[in-house]
């Protein structure tokens, strides 16, 4: 039986292994759930699954949650408490489905303390690529990809060799605005935004998968689990989104891996990997598609993605800023206080002003984050906003 700490329990990736875990009861057992703020969700899921620990992130929740549950199960706060979700010691597996950089922390500690990963937590890897690899090696846990292009990758190297790779082609939908000109992406609202066209996902996916900047992160997470280089990795845009990535050898070979867009399959092989289980549900008939298409992406029309390819060329301390501005520029957008293009501008000025360092330690990694954070806040008052 995998026992398994779910960090982020309450949303789109947390839900979505409630329900692995729900149709598999025989192989799984929860031993903790966290949310941020969501305490009718957590509350549901502690009743469910009886986790010997549920973390409410938010203080102000805490006595409200703690009376609610009783002695269901432990109750804690706060970062001590995603900590201790995730070292508990009845856990094997971490599932980090946090969003953001607030995944960084609570990583770092699971791997510390032995734990496997599952990783839908792609910031953490964004931020911390190199410090969580080398701690991973160090304490010999896996790290197993939950995002649907880097499991792709994963089973497209299957027992190839590393070595013969010539380069990872991640695909991207293209998101909602893939059709749209220059211009037309001045106009754009937050509803148009959050319409993805293929996949239901937390707000900031969403909007990172609008601005293409959700692929940058993916090029920068791809390059840690894989260990390749940026001219390595390319992206490709695919509208239909079933082939969710591909592997080019050097003999020219292109292994790819297939399926209906569904994140249950990438989460469940996470914590099945090397068996797979059957799965309930429709499955893929390529009849009912007859065409799969192919295009370039646009980088003059989404800025983003070149921002990131520009920030991995830079060195370790770029991704964290480009991170931390993205986190920061996608909240402002959420908020309604900038629009859509502002995001890559934004972006842009903090890059401008950051000076690269390598191989920063955790506390320079959140330091950084900070520093960008503010940085794009202090930027949007200057020039966005009137008052
Ligand atoms: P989401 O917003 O739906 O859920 C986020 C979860 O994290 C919630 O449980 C929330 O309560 C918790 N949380 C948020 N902020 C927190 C904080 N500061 N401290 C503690 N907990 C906090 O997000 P999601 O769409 O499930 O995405 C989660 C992660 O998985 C992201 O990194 C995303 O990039 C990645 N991912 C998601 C998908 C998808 O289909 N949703 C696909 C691939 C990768
Ligand atoms: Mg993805």
């Amino acid at each position: 039986m995998k026992k398994i700490s779910v960090l982020g329990s309450t949303g789109s990736i947390g839900m979505q292994t409630m329900e692995v875990v729900r149709s598999n009861r025989e192989l799984f057992s929860l031993e903790a759930v966290t949310a941020n703020s969501s305490i009718d969700l957590l509350e549901q899921q502690v009743r469910e699954f009886r986790p010997k620990l549920a973390v409410i992130y938010d203080e102000s929740k805490y006595a409200e949650f703690k009376s609610r549950v009783g002695t269901l199960t432990e109750v804690a706060t706060g970062i001590e408490g995603l900590i201790a979700a995730a070292t508990i010691a009845e856990a094997d597996t971490v599932v980090t489905s946090i969003v953001g950089i607030a995944g960084l922390i609570p990583t770092y500690h699971a791997i510390n303390n032995h734990k496997n990963i599952a990783l839908a937590n792609k910031e953490t890897l964004v931020a911390g690529g190199r410090l969580i690899m080398s701690k991973a090696k160090e304490n010999n846990v896996s790290i197993l990809p939950v995002d649907s292009e880097h499991c792709a990758i994963f089973q497209s190297i299957g027992c190839n060799k590393k070595s013969q790779i010539s380069k990872l082609i991640l695909t991207a939908s293209g998101g909602p605005f893939r059709t749209k000109t220059k211009e037309e992406l001045n106009h754009v609202t937050l509803a148009d935004a959050l319409n993805h066209p293929n996949w239901k996902m937390g707000k900031k996916i969403t909007v990172d998968s609008a601005t293409l900047m959700n692929k940058g992160l993916e090029v920068i997470e791809a390059r840690w689990l894989f260990d390749v280089n940026a001219e390595e990795i390319e992206v490709c845009v695919h509208p239909q989104s079933i082939i969710h990535s591909m592997v080019e050898y050097i003999d020219g070979s292109v292994i790819a891996q297939l399926g209906l867009p569904d994140m249950k399959l990438p989460i469940q092989y996470a914590l099945t990997y090397p068996n797979r289980l059957s799965m309930q549900g429709e499955k893929l008939d390529l009849t009912k598609y007859g065409t799969l298409t192919f295009e370039k992406p646009d980088t003059e029309k989404f800025p983003c993605l070149k921002l990131a390819y520009d920030a991995l060329k830079a060195g370790d301390s770029a991704c964290v800023t480009v991170n931390g501005a993205n986190e920061a520029a996608v909240e402002l957008f959420l908020n309604g206080k900038i629009s859509f293009m502002d995001i890559p501008k934004l972006i842009t000025s903090v890059l401008e002003k950051h000076e690269t360092i390598n191989n920063p330690t955790l506390e320079e990694i959140i330091e950084i984050d900070q520093w960008a954070r503010s940085l794009t806040y202090e930027l949007y008052k200057k020039r966005w906003s009137n008052c």
